[in-house]
């Protein structure tokens, strides 16, 4: 029998609390630190503890040196992906095993294992999955070659830039808890791809070769530079472990099927898409369905977060995202608001691991469908200037920056939301055109003002939201690009 994805996540929670670790709740989508704006993984909250912390956490007895969670995480720099890998999204959950100054590599490779492998467990054919390690990593090596007895050649050694975490730490930082890693792949066989596990060592892109599992060994802190430049890793007071695993990839593993979009929570949201729309899921335009039913996602749980849709900073992100589902619904025929229909969906689907989207459930709806009504009305009048605009360039040529830039002050499409149109033009911005457009508009606004920029244009621009909300599309000059990070 298949496993459902919550039967998935229970399991892996459930294994790691026969392996005495302690069951935490999810951290918040909005960053416990200033690293990132969101939360991208399930460390992040315990910083601290692998920094030397004492491991107590608000609300629970007792010390904790084990704990398990299931985290969501927002990955932007993602979002381009989605929908096009087989395994990007936007919203996604992070199992994770944490050890602070208690067990180390030995015992999180092979409990890794025996989770994946056991007929009890994941049950997972062994003879599929492959590992990375850092390059001079010989103890990970050993554990995984004659402790577990993978085969040496399932087994690749790389660099910092895939095989620490954060990637690349020592040179890029950011600065705090970092550490060698290994990962775990599965072979998703050769109908996803003829490459093998030893060309990926070049390749590294694989539709193939599916990372599911990061096993970090945090054991340094990264400070800044030395004065020679040279980056500090300073020994922590002990060594931890930290792990990431992908349900959502493990769950398209298990249950067979070419991607996230076929598995089980996925697919209700997809097919409340196809009979939203009455659009096929198939085709070109499937790249639609799939945009929606991930960022819908990302949008509910942001919102049920706590994070308002605005002009600025992480609000301004999620409204961005929301305006990509809104245009994606838009492609799909769709004319009125409609994905604030899907919460139900991602409560009903999310709720039972994260009670605050169900608590909430009538807010979020509510932000949602303004915000789409909104954004559709500029939408509509956008994409019949854009489509002109587009219609009498060749494909190959370069839409002028002062078009780019009337198409956001006037209409209020942001410039990747331009780009995107553009390209299925085979057209590209004059970019610097349209900075250059920008600037002379935020000299102008600037211009007999006594407050700093960014006050001034996160001032504007709500303002002129709560015009535009109230008049309709005639003039949005929210200069948002400048406060988002
Ligand atoms: P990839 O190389 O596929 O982008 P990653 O190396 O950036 O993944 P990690 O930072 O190692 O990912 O995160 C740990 C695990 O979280 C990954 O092994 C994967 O299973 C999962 N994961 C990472 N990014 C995403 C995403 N955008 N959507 C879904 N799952 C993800
Ligand atoms: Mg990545
Ligand atoms: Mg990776
Ligand atoms: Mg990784």
């Amino acid at each position: 029998r298949t496993l459902s994805t919550a039967e998935i996540r229970e399991k892996y929670l459930a294994f790691f609390e026969s392996k005495g670790h302690f069951r935490l709740p999810s951290h918040s989508i909005i960053s416990p630190d200033t690293t990132t704006l969101f939360t991208v993984a399930g460390m992040q909250p315990f910083k601290p503890q692998f920094l030397g912390a004492a491991a107590r956490f608000p609300g629970h007895e007792g010390e904790h040196k084990r704990i398990t969670t299931t985290q969501k995480c927002v990955r932007i720099d993602d979002i381009e992906n989605v929908g096009r890998t087989n395994r990007h999204n936007s919203l996604f959950e992070m199992l994770g095993n944490f050890s602070f100054g208690d067990y180390f590599k030995r015992e999180a490779i092979t409990w890794a294992w025996e989770l994946l492998t056991s007929s009890e467990w994941l049950a997972l054919d062994s003879s599929k999955l492959y590992v990375t390690v850092y390059k001079d990593d010989d103890e990970a090596f050993g554990i995984w070659t004659k402790e577990v007895g993978l085969p040496e050649d399932h087994v690749l050694r790389f660099d910092a830039d895939e095989n620490f975490w954060p990637a690349d730490a020592p040179l890029k930082g950011p600065n705090g808890p970092c550490g060698p890693c290994s990962e775990i792949y599965y072979d998703r066989g050769p109908a996803f791809g003829s490459d093998t596990w030893a060309e990926y060592a070049d390749t590294r892109e694989s539709n193939r070769f599916l990372e599911i599992w990061n096993l970090v060994f945090p054991q340094y802190d990264r400070r800044d530079l030395a004065p020679d430049g040279t980056p500090v890793l300073a020994d922590l007071p002990f060594k931890n472990i930290d792990t990431g695993m992908g349900l959502h990839r493990v769950a398209a593993i298990l249950q067979d099927v070419p991607d996230f979009y076929g598995i089980d929570v996925f697919k209700l949201l997809i097919d409340k898409v196809v009979e939203l729309s009455g659009r096929a899921y198939e085709g070109a335009t499937s790249v639609s369905h799939r945009v929606i039913a991930d960022h819908v996602r990302m949008v509910s749980m942001s919102v049920a977060d706590g994070i308002t849709l605005s002009n600025t900073g992480r609000g301004y992100t999620v409204r961005k995202v929301l305006r990509r589902a809104s245009r994606h619904a838009y492609l799909l025929g769709l004319r009125e608001p409609v994905l604030y229909r899907l919460v139900a969906l991602v409560a009903e689907t999310m709720g039972s691991a994260f009670p605050e989207i169900k608590t909430h459930q009538a807010a979020v709806e509510a932000a949602i469908k303004a915000e789409e009504t909104r954004f559709l009305a500029t939408l509509e009048s956008g994409t019949a200037r854009l489509d002109t605009l587009l219609g009498k360039i060749e494909r190959g040529g370069v839409l002028s920056g002062e078009d780019a830039f009337t198409l956001y002050d006037t209409y209020g499409f942001p410039l990747d939301l331009t780009r995107e149109i553009a390209e299925e033009f085979g057209v590209t911005i004059d970019e610097a055109g349209f900075d250059k457009s920008l600037e002379a508009a935020q000299e102008r606004a600037r211009a007999g003002s006594k407050y700093g920029k960014s006050e001034l244009f996160g001032a504007v621009s709500e303002v002129l939201d709560e015009v535009l909300a109230a008049n309709g599309p005639t003039k949005f000059v929210g200069y948002e690009e400048l406060s988002v990070e």
